[in-house]
């Protein structure tokens, strides 16, 4: 079935006094390439995805395309009231990537922007619509595939069972208060479970999701505080990769800082893991820092490596993690090991429209390709405030190239490396 399109460009959005988000008509939605404001095209509208959120953007106001002349204009006050507004961003749900980011200007008093992604949304049609796509069919972090009585009911069954597992106890806590759809999946049995092991990291990410030490904005979730055993893991791993529909196990997960810290203990627990069952996948999510720690593991039996990349750019690379005693050459040589192992490996590459498809940032990454071969894409929406970043990585007065669009960008990588994949998730590889 032809996906919807709207049959004319949504309105603009703008939040009132209260919070209210309300549909101005008088100006088109507006979508950002880093500050480059365009109208989005219909082809690349979709209604905004089950699960997603809307936010209010203090400090901003929300930049929309005149009809008149197809420029964009900023709107200062509600039109209605005369009051006080707001811009509004969508933060989609899991497998949807963003061709254009939330367009509005930001006050001089702006506070910053906790640690989401800001996409572009509109309005028409009584639905709001955001310019994005799915990149990814997998559903396994669908809203529409959690019930929560359910996970509730599993949860705490699993807790009762395993009092002395502080690992699973840590699990509980993601699932129940943190709603981390790995940790929800795990207690539910199926597809890919979480194994976070490592209290500390060896960089200092600008957006780091579990550590903000600047207080800048707050991390969206604490760091675990001990190092699981190898037999605390392979308790949670071992049914898991025994039972689970596509079953994956993945060290390296948002609530912990860097898995390979923790190499001899992921070692010692791949072994145990492998020496009870050869099903499913054991995947590891990580900055790729230490090319030693992931030989290790690949003779232990790890299975595939998803490696984080702001950018393929070594400046960029460096601005925004902070790196304590490894570089991008490092990251590059482990993905270079797993591949020579004949493993899978995934670039988990953050997509921000206007950076991520500036001409040399492709260049960079077309470069690492065809050096490292990694085999899929991970798409997903940098999560942090936009402009923060492009302060961190862009050298001062660096005046950013006309970007390529984030459709073109990916259709272009598409015909360079035809057997490259993209998606979002990590692939379940051994049945
Ligand atoms: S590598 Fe991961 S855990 Fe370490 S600082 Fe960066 S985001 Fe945080």
């Amino acid at each position: 079935m032809a996906r919807r399109r709207p049959d004319r460009p949504p309105a603009l959005l703008f939040a009132g006094g209260n919070g209210e988000i309300l549909d101005y008509p008088g100006l088109h939605m507006a979508g950002s390439a880093c500050g480059r404001f365009t109208l989005p095209r219909a082809e690349d509208l979709i209604e905004l995805p089950e699960g997603s959120e809307l936010f209010v953007l203090p400090g901003r106001l929300p930049v929309g395309i005149d009809p008149a002349d197809g420029e964009p204009a900023l709107l200062e006050r509600d039109p209605y009231e005369n009051t006080p507004i707001n811009a509004v961003a969508a933060f989609m749900a899991p497998a949807h990537t963003a061709i254009l980011s939330a367009a509005y200007q930001s006050m001089e008093d702006a506070p910053l922007l906790p640690l989401f992604a800001y996409s572009a949304v509109g309005w028409h049609d009584d639905r709001f619509w955001v310019a994005a796509f799915r990149c990814d069919p997998d559903p396994r972090q669908d809203a529409a595939r959690f019930n929560q009585q359910a996970v509730n009911r599993a949860t705490r069954a699993l807790l009762k069972k395993n009092p002395t597992n502080r690992l699973i106890q840590h699990l509980g806590k993601c699932c129940l208060t943190y709603g981390c759809p790995a940790a929800r999946n795990y207690f539910l049995g199926r597809w890919e479970a979480p194994l976070p092991t490592s209290p500390v990291c060896n960089a200092s990410c600008v957006g780091c999701i579990s550590l903000q030490p600047s207080g800048c904005c707050p991390a969206t979730q604490d760091r675990i505080r001990f190092v699981p055993t190898p037999a605390e893991i392979a308790e949670v791993a071992v049914p898991h990769l025994q039972k689970a529909a596509r079953a994956i196990v993945s060290f390296g997960q948002g609530c912990e800082g860097e898995p390979l810290m923790q190499a001899d203990t992921l070692e010692r627990a791949i072994r145990l893991i492998r020496s009870a069952s050869n099903r499913g996948t054991v995947n590891l999510n990580t900055n790729g820092s230490l090319p030693g720690a992931v030989d290790k593991l690949i003779r232990a039996g790890l299975d595939s490596i998803r490696v984080s990349l702001n950018s393929a750019r070594p400046d960029c690379h460096e601005r925004y993690y902070r790196p304590k005693g490894f570089s991008l050459d490092d990251v590059k040589h482990s993905i270079r090991l797993m591949k020579a192992a004949g493993r899978h490996a995934s670039l988990n590459y953050f997509v921000l429209p206007g950076f991520s498809d500036d001409p040399d940032e492709f260049a960079a990454l077309c470069d690492l390709i065809e050096d490292c071969g990694p085999d899929l894409i991970q798409l997903r929406n940098l999560n942090m405030d936009p402009e923060l970043y492009l302060k961190t990585v862009r050298r001062p007065g660096e005046t950013a190239n006309i970007p390529m669009g984030i459709r073109a960008w990916h259709a272009e990588l598409s015909r360079r490396f035809p057997r490259l994949c993209f998606g979002y998730f990590n692939p379940s590889l051994n049945l």
